[in-house]
């Protein structure tokens, strides 16, 4: 490779051909001479709890375009076991104070924030401004605002930021989205989902703390949200909630939330989550029959069935490998994403109605 184009311009000159055909890059190159480190997007994991540590970091492994090169932990012991088990150079590892130093190293074209959300923002900003691509964690923070941070700081600096919304890259939700986009069944009328898990999280969890974004809503709630859009394929007009707890360990949080988002020409979407009940569920109703997916969020095994007697059957695929093949081409190839940041916005926006909701004894809010 010339010394005169930097490995980030290389791969985006390439990218249509590592895409697609492999014969000659943009830049002339036979393909197969690439060293094959450079196909790949080197991605640095960003926090090391338990979805880098059970599902994406394994994940990486199976991808085409993308594989794990770095961790940015505030835990030196995890440090070892990581740099062993994938082969990670002492040179891509980060702590949360010198991150920032991550601009200067060429392996790393993304950073995946998989933090509590309350620091979601922060961190994303931090890799944006190290003029690193940035995938983040649902939801995607804690308020609009936040978002919004995120979204600009992206822009300025030319990096790409997506949400790890891997249901939207899952075949059969690729599926359900097609048939509201087309109306095979005719126009939606109504949607019902849940999301939620009966559980209980123990002391110091995040997902008890308020200001960490704990709760069912921030936590399961973006399922059922996201859901209600994609499967519609509009966005709501108003939107009313309720929020409560059963259990004290829940005292700051929500440990359940009903809501209900209002689409034009009056389409409704009733949505529920939990950390205290389990449901998975997205039941979609049209002029001229239905579709469902059941169970439609977890990790495997989304299967569907339609009104006419279809049944889709759950892929044999690995979600996470999915999502992120499809956010490292869209980098590559210079696309938009799947999911970019203004999709995580627009839930943050009706999270915090339906919050405003539930607070004025379930008034409907506009948006
Ligand atoms: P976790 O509690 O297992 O891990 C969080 C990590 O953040 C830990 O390694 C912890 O040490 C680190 N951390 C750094 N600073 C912290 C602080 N001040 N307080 C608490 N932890 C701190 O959580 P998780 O389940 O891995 O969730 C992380 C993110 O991934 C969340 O945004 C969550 O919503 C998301 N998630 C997504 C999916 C999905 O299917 N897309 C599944 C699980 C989690």
């Amino acid at each position: 490779m010339s010394d005169s184009i930097s490995r980030k311009e290389f791969i985006r000159r390439a990218g249509g051909v590592l895409a697609g055909t492999p014969a000659l890059s943009a830049a002339g190159f036979p393909s197969i001479l690439l060293p094959e480190k450079k196909e790949k997007l080197g991605v640095a994991l960003v926090g090391l709890g338990g979805y880098s540590t059970g599902q994406l970091a394994p994940a990486l492994q199976e991808t085409e375009h993308c594989e794990l090169r770095g961790i940015v932990t505030g835990s030196p012991s995890k440090i070892p076991k990581w740099q062993q088990k994938y082969d990670i150079p002492d040179g891509n590892v980060y702590n949360y104070e010198n991150m920032q130093t991550i601009a200067n190293n060429d392996e790393i074209d993304v950073v995946y924030i998989v933090l509590p959300p309350g620091l979601h923002a922060v961190y994303a900003m931090v890799g944006a401004r190290a003029g690193k691509h940035v995938w983040c964690e649902k939801p995607m923070a804690m308020n609009p605002q936040q978002c919004q941070n995120m979204i600009d700081a992206a822009k300025e600096n030319g990096v790409q930021l997506t949400v790890g919304y891997r249901m939207q890259h899952e075949p059969n939700t690729r599926t359900i989205i097609r048939y509201g986009e087309e109306e095979v069944y005719g126009a939606v009328k109504s949607v019902d989902t849940g999301a939620g898990y009966n559980g209980r999280h123990s002391l110091g969890s995040w997902r008890r703390v308020a200001a960490m974004g704990g709760g069912a809503l921030y936590d399961m709630g973006v399922y059922p949200i996201n859901a209600a859009r994609y499967a519609t394929g509009m966005e709501p007009v108003a939107v009313r909630g309720r929020q409560w707890s059963e259990r004290e360990i829940y005292d700051q949080v929500d440990e359940f939330t009903e809501f209900e988002l209002k689409f034009p020409g009056g389409v409704i979407a009733k949505g529920e989550t939990a950390f205290g009940k389990s449901t998975n569920y997205l039941n979609v109703k049209c002029a001229d029959g239905s579709y469902s997916l059941q169970p439609f969020q977890s990790y495997h095994g989304v299967r569907g069935k339609t009104s006419d007697g279809k049944t889709l059957q759950p892929c044999r695929c690995n979600q996470q490998a999915l999502q992120m093949d499809n956010d490292a081409l869209a980098i590559k190839n210079d696309q938009p994403p799947i999911a970019p940041g203004e999709e995580g916005l627009r839930d943050i926006e009706i999270v915090k109605a339906i919050m405003e909701s539930s607070r004025k004894g379930r008034e409907w809010i506009k948006i």
